[in-house]
């Protein structure tokens, strides 16, 4: 029997449409939630992104301010921008979107990030949080995921779960998530020697590689949760995932398709992070 469909496109859906009532009713009582996007450069795929998430706060009632910098902008006219927004009080979450040009050092560009508006969760402070489990922003495409395994009553505790990837955006805080969650987590990553041997075990699957056609049926358990987080593009310019999608699904139990899985996920997540903001501030 193929695998039950993941549909993160509705599941996203149902989480918006909630989150458009709490912004609703922000925006009656004090303001409506702001997010300030900034995209540095004009890198194709960051410019979809950034349409998608413009376009998903519009629809949730959040105020999105886009602000474009020329990709050769300085670091420090970079972080004056986000300086403007962590005094602008508007603003409950700023977001700026990754990659950034070679020149310009990530990490220390997230970190000029009011904590308060770190909705991204990618600040050490946020980093050390989801560490020691103490309240604070998680990183949006991990928190994604997890949503995903709770809509489909995934038994977590206990399971033996393989991670494949550990940036630190999605691999390492998805680990750590499912750890958090009872799962015996093995990462994954560029050096493992026999990927499959390690996949096979696995009762969940998280792919988060960047390598079109990584994950194929041999290397999944039957039954087994695969949730594809892998963006690539096929040769004929088609959006597609880690996973082979059409191989995996004969064999595994749960499957999120790309697109219309993750994806759609980490916005409503972005969101969330971004409406919980507003409500903290405007209590
Ligand atoms: P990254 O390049 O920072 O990290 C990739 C990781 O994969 C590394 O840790 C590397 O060690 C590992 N890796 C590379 N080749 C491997 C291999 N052959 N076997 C095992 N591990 C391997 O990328 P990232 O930012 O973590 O993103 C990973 C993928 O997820 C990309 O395709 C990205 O576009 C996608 N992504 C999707 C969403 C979404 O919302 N759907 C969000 C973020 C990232």
């Amino acid at each position: 029997m193929p695998a039950q469909l993941i549909d993160g496109l509705a599941l996203s859906k149902s989480i918006r449409a909630g989150l458009a009532e709490r912004a609703n009713k922000l925006a009656l009582r004090a303001r409506a939630p702001g997010l300030a996007v900034i995209l540095v450069g004009n890198d194709p795929a960051s410019e979809v992104y950034v349409r998608n998430k413009v376009r998903a706060c519009a629809e949730a009632g959040i105020a999105s301010v886009l602000q474009r910098l020329d990709g050769s902008v300085g670091e420090e006219e970079l972080i004056e921008h986000i300086r403007a927004f962590n005094a602008d009080s508007r603003i409950d979450g700023i977001l700026v979107q990754l990659p950034l040009p070679g020149h310009l050092a990530s990490q220390r560009v997230i970190e000029e990030v009011a904590a308060q508006k770190d909705v991204d969760g990618l600040q050490i402070h946020s980093a050390g949080a989801l560490l020691t489990g103490s309240p604070g922003f998680r990183p949006c495409t991990p928190a994604g995921v997890m949503k995903m395994l709770e809509h489909i009553g995934a038994r977590i505790s206990g399971s033996c779960a393989v991670v494949i990837g550990r940036s630190n955006s999605v691999g390492k805080p998805m680990a750590l998530l499912l750890t958090q969650q009872n799962a015996t987590v093995t990462v994954c990553h560029s050096a493992t020697r026999d990927l499959a041997h390690h996949t096979r075990q696995a009762d969940i699957v998280v792919a988060a590689a960047g390598r079109r056609g990584l994950v194929t049926a041999d290397s999944i358990k039957a039954g087994a949760i695969v949730i594809d987080v892998g963006m690539n593009r096929s040769e004929s310019g088609q959006l597609c995932g880690d996973v082979d999608f059409e191989g995996v699904r004969e064999v595994a139990g749960w499957i999120t398709p790309v697109p219309g899985g993750v994806g759609p996920m980490t916005i409503a997540m972005l969101l969330s992070n971004t409406v919980e903001s507003a409500e903290r501030t405007l209590a």
